[in-house]
């Protein structure tokens, strides 16, 4: 059996290795490395992909969040809406920007932000909701949408984890996670489901006027060369990580697939099993159907009920099976987010997940016998 890793860059390189390596080869060839023409390519690729106006490179997923902030004019004292149950960049910008992070509890089966939380949490400062597409699967937009309609709210969609995922509205409109809100920030982080060989990271919007906002805001505020406007950062894609995306995206949506066919195998092994919960698909897409495009599974998170997670997560470790626990500690506990204004009955959802969820290896070169080794050492464990 192959070695089992959390994610096997290399072996998925192995696949794309005629593709990418000349298209690095001309970048260096031509040493248009920053704002060069594959960075302009990579951009018109993936705004036809995403189905999206404006796509604004720039050089993390941190950085894409804030600018995305900073672009729609957020000022010191906004109170921002976001998960408690996430990576720390979403709180962390809002904070950077001195903004008043408002961390709320996320929902028991999807992970994903709590519409009757966000609720709770609105007051006259409020100004944005920032839901988070964890794991893979969009949060509950048109409930989202609804409120920030309803409140005079924008929202800014952390795509970090789900892009190519697929958002279905009620109504049957069908559109990329990412490009519902007033403006969506994503992550080219190389273990990202779409990852580039270094940092990268991109905004995604609809408007015309924040586009332009925002293409500034990257490159020093500047919208004619050397006159500054606003005050900007230095955040760019450089055209080698552009070379490398815009090798890899025609293959993201089979990249999703694999990664699909992986939960699927792990689902039927887990399936029945009282001390296992299998990670739901949301209400926009019920079943795990052959055409599902709704989750695209960055991550295959469990909850493990009357099992000591952390003693299975060293189990299979000894065994050779990487795991991960995404994440252990929710953000209203870490000391740099802790804020007496929390009450811990708030939270109870969080509370609990961060002691039972765990991650296994999802990637797209997962095998079979991987897949049935990984399963039968956690079947055995959680059995006794
Ligand atoms: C990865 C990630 C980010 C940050 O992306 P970087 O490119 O590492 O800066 C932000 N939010 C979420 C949810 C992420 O998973």
């Amino acid at each position: 059996m192959k070695k089992i890793q959390m994610v096997d860059l290399k072996g998925q390189y192995s696949g794309i290795k005629d593709v990418v390596n000349p298209s690095i080869q001309e970048v260096i060839e031509t040493t248009a490395f920053i704002n060069g023409p594959k960075v302009h390519e990579f951009q018109k690729n993936l705004e036809e992909y995403l189905g999206v106006k404006h796509v604004i490179p720039c050089a993390n997923g941190t950085d894409a969040l804030q600018i995305a902030m900073m672009g729609l004019g957020l000022k010191p004292g906004d109170e921002v809406i976001t998960a408690d149950f996430t990576f720390a960049a979403t709180v962390e910008v809002i904070a950077l920007l001195n903004l008043t992070p408002v961390l709320v509890d996320v929902n028991e089966d999807d992970f994903n932000i709590n519409i009757q939380a966000v609720k709770n949490a609105i007051t006259p400062r409020t100004k944005a909701i920032v839901p988070v597409h964890l794991f893979g699967q969009c949060a509950n937009m048109e409930a989202i949408m609804d409120i920030a309609k309803e409140h005079d709210l924008f929202v800014i969609e952390d795509n970090a984890q789900a892009i190519g995922a697929n958002y279905t509205f009620e109504n049957g409109k069908k559109v990329k996670a990412g490009t519902i809100g007033d403006i969506g920030a994503t992550s080219f982080f190389p273990s990202k489901n779409l990852g580039c060989y270094g940092d990268g990271g991109a905004i995604f919007t609809n408007n015309d006027e924040l586009a332009k906002t925002v293409r500034g805001i990257v490159n020093h505020g500047m919208y004619v060369r050397y006159h500054h406007d606003v005050v900007g950062v230095n955040s760019r894609l450089d055209s080698i990580q552009a070379a490398v995306l815009d090798a890899k995206l025609p293959n993201l949506d089979s990249y999703n697939k694999a990664r699909q066919n992986a939960a699927k195998k792990y689902n039927a092994a887990f399936a029945g099993n009282e001390k296992i919960i299998i990670p739901i698909i949301s209400k926009s897409c019920e079943v795990m159907c052959d055409n599902c495009d709704c989750h695209v599974f960055h991550q295959y998170t469990l909850k493990v009920k009357a099992v000591d997670r952390d003693a299975l997560a060293a189990h299979l470790n000894e065994k050779g099976i990487p795991c991960g626990v995404y994440y252990p500690i929710p953000l209203h506990k870490q000391k740099a987010y802790a804020d007496d204004r929390y009450n811990e009955a708030d939270f109870e959802v969080t509370n609990r997940l961060v002691k039972e969820v765990i991650s296994l290896p999802m990637h797209t070169e997962l095998d079979n016998e991987q897949i049935e080794y990984i399963t039968s050492t956690v079947l055995k464990f959680v059995n006794g």
